[in-house]
């Protein structure tokens, strides 16, 4: 059990069960690894007539994305989240927690991320693996948050690549028959992700140093900021509240003047109505939506997550050259 189960989030509407919930996660984990879980059921809701492949649930899309691309045909991998959902806030509904009661593994972010997950631990006893595990993981600075584990472990490549692992080592473990498939698989997306990673960082360092500032609504890209040397600057924290609170808008008009920053971005999951001030206040362009938290449906501009990143480091890189 790793550093990574941190749980415990302000403004929380469980935060109260956070001390009964710990030992029952810790029981359930240790009783998930203690497991031979070999012939697993798969009676997953929703599974297709005839389909009775083992049903691996993840909490969101992103997630759900890295582990078909490591469990191939074998599995039958689903999101509790739709896409476009905002995931921070969220609140399960009596069906997701049948869902995942269904399941026959579910794979969360951990970090703190899913703090409405407690619900689903206290209802269900369903195997789950935290894939962010053996992550460094950044503080957020900021907030009520300050001290906590910053969640969006996944928007740096380097991070992606030990989910990837946990992904194939929880897979394997739930359907032993296919582990070299999954090795197999996450070895193949491993490469694919170091090649969006060089091109990503590579792309990045087109910008003029006094550039690389990266303003956004929501303090999602500590890890991706760190990997490519940009600085960050954010409205709030964490999408949790939503609000940023004229302070806070204050704080980054003040940013974008001192560095005379040419571009500011917001995410797709929350209004971008508070930058779009920012922009208007400073002259700042409004640079475009950036993806975190969710995938967009197929058909829209990252239905993947190697997708997410290509679209984010290419509109962050447009809006900051631009016409500057
Ligand atoms: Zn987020």
């Amino acid at each position: 059990m790793g550093e990574g189960y941190g749980f415990a989030m302000p403004n929380s509407r469980i935060r109260g069960t956070e001390a009964r919930v710990r030992p029952l996660l810790a029981a359930l984990v240790a009783g998930a690894s203690a497991l031979a879980l070999g012939g697993c059921g798969g009676s997953g809701a929703g599974a297709a007539p005839g389909d009775d492949r083992p049903v691996v649930l993840t909490t969101f899309t992103v997630l759900a994305d890295m582990t078909r691309n490591v469990a191939g045909e074998h599995l039958r991998v689903e999101s509790i989240t739709k896409a476009g959902a905002e995931i921070h806030g969220y609140e399960p509904t009596p069906s997701d927690v049948r869902r995942a009661a269904e399941a026959d593994l579910v794979l969360d972010n951990g970090l703190g991320l899913e703090a409405w997950f407690e619900q689903f631990v206290e209802e269900v006893e369903v195997p789950h693996a935290v894939v962010s595990e053996g992550v460094e993981d950044l503080p957020i600075t900021e907030d009520a948050y300050a001290g906590l584990a910053n969640p969006h472990a996944w928007m740096s490549p380097l991070n992606a690549e030990i989910y990837v692992a946990n992904i194939a080592e929880a897979l394997s473990e739930l359907d032993p028959a296919h582990a070299e498939d999954y090795a197999r698989n996450a070895e193949a997306y491993t490469a694919e992700l170091r090649q969006v990673r060089d091109e990503l960082v590579a792309e990045l360092e087109t910008l003029p140093e006094n550039q690389r500032a990266l303003v956004t609504c929501e303090g999602a890209f500590s890890y991706l900021a760190r990997d490519a040397g940009l600085q960050e600057q954010y409205l709030w924290a964490v999408n949790a509240e939503q609000q940023a609170t004229p302070q806070q808008v204050a704080d980054v008009i003040e940013f974008v003047e001192r560095n005379d920053v040419p571009a500011v971005f917001c995410e797709s999951t929350v209004s971008d109505e508070p930058m779009r001030q920012v922009a208007e206040s400073t002259g700042a362009r409004f640079g475009g939506t950036l993806y975190v938290d969710s995938l967009s449906e197929e058909g829209g501009p990252v239905p993947t997550y190697l997708d997410l990143l290509r679209h984010d480091a290419e509109t962050i890189v447009e809006g900051l050259k631009g016409s500057a």
